[in-house]
């Protein structure tokens, strides 16, 4: 889906600043050169003066920005001799993980928590062939038991404890840098396993300790805001979760593994984290569609939620340039959007009465 013919990939394009040789054969769909979209009708809506943008990862090959990290994992895995990769995921790591594989010509295994995955993304997940096990538990389960075996069997893990992740989701930092000519003043993620946040903070960080060097680059580096549902919001709580519940299925994770790392990041930016009610997140995702034209993912729409929120108390002041991360298209969950859309279809008979009524009774 990706939309700036100019970009070939993050491999490609960020060679220099990743962990990657010359001689690699990069595993690309073309992922990365997602737009960053100024928003223009809700900061009137709300009546603040704010510069307010969304990075659209949903625009990327396989609709998240799994893909960013997944095209280096997969690289890597192939480099080093590995015929097969496998991952627990709440629906966009694995489909990610199955195109990458399809691409590559390896097998990919995931485990998915039975029934609490978006239909597209089981969809997905099922087109590009990949080995599809249910677990009659959740994603934290999944993710305990792909640990013990990728101990036992010749498999590589590529859920974001996969370091070549997180270094393939940092350039998303460098390109919002690039798209405003400088970092914003607050990013905010919604947080699940956590891998997401800490490798922006990773991509601001490293960018702004190079351009030190260079007047003509004036990077610094943004206030990190994670947000989680309610419902599975152990950064909020400060402890795990053990039943973790939210209709924003991508984030329903309740043992994030990259703990330390997204602490370290809210921190050392002086950021915070808090949490979205589930009503909130969909009153929010039907708001960005019908007044912007953009279409995210529930999950995605728990950074704009909680950035509104924010803003509207004044802890993100007046002024401010801020940049949220919609992490999945819309496209990837339908139930869940139809069900919230109040106005249903009109069926009329195909006759020009019909249709001109049908017209006329709505303007
Ligand atoms: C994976 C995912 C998240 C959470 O990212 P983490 O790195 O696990 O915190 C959020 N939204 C969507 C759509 C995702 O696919």
């Amino acid at each position: 889906m990706s939309t700036n013919n100019s970009f070939s990939g993050i491999i490609d394009h960020y060679a220099s600043r990743l962990p990657v040789s010359e001689a690699m054969k990069p595993v690309s769909l073309g992922e990365g050169g997602t737009p960053l979209i100024k928003l223009r009708n809700i900061p009137r809506l709300v009546g603040k003066d704010i510069e307010l943008y969304v990075k659209y990862e949903g625009l990327n090959p396989t609709g998240s920005f799994k893909d960013r990290g997944m095209t280096l994992a997969v690289t890597k895995a192939v480099e080093e001799g590995s015929e097969a990769i496998i991952c627990a995921s709440t629906g966009n790591t694995s489909a990610a993980a199955a195109a990458y594989a399809a691409r590559a010509g390896i097998t990919a295994f995931v485990l998915i928590p039975e029934g609490k995955i978006a239909l597209g993304k089981l969809a997905q997940t099922l087109m590009y062939g990949a080995v599809v096990i249910q677990i009659r538990g959740n994603f934290d389960d999944g993710m305990r038991l792909v640990k013990e075996v990728a101990g036992k069997a010749p498999v590589t893990i590529v859920n974001s404890i996969n370091p070549y992740r997180i270094e393939g989701q940092k350039t998303a930092a460098f390109e919002i840098v690039d798209q405003l000519g400088g970092a914003p003043d607050f990013h905010c993620l919604p947080v699940g396993n956590a891998g997401n946040i800490t490798a922006y903070w990773k991509g601001y960080s490293e960018y702004a300790s190079e351009s030190q060097g260079h007047p003509s680059v004036t990077s610094s580096c943004p206030i990190m805001v994670g947000y989680q549902a309610a419902g599975s919001a152990p950064f909020v709580i400060g402890g795990m979760v053990d039943h973790p519940e939210t209709v924003a299925t991508a984030i329903r994770i309740g043992h994030p593994q990259s703990w330390d790392l997204a602490w370290l990041a809210q921190k050392e930016s002086g950021g915070w984290f808090d949490k979205v009610e589930d009503d909130e997140i969909l009153r929010v995702q039907k708001m960005l569609a019908e007044n912007e034209g953009v279409f995210c993912e529930p999950a995605s729409a728990a950074s704009l939620a909680g950035a509104l929120h924010d803003i509207e108390s004044g802890k993100i002041p007046e002024e401010s340039s801020i940049v949220c991360t919609l992490t999945g298209n819309g496209l990837k969950d339908p139930d869940t959007a139809i069900k919230q859309c109040h106005i249903q279809p009109v069926t009329i008979e195909p006759e020009l009465d019909a249709v001109k009524r049908a017209i006329l009774d709505r303007l």
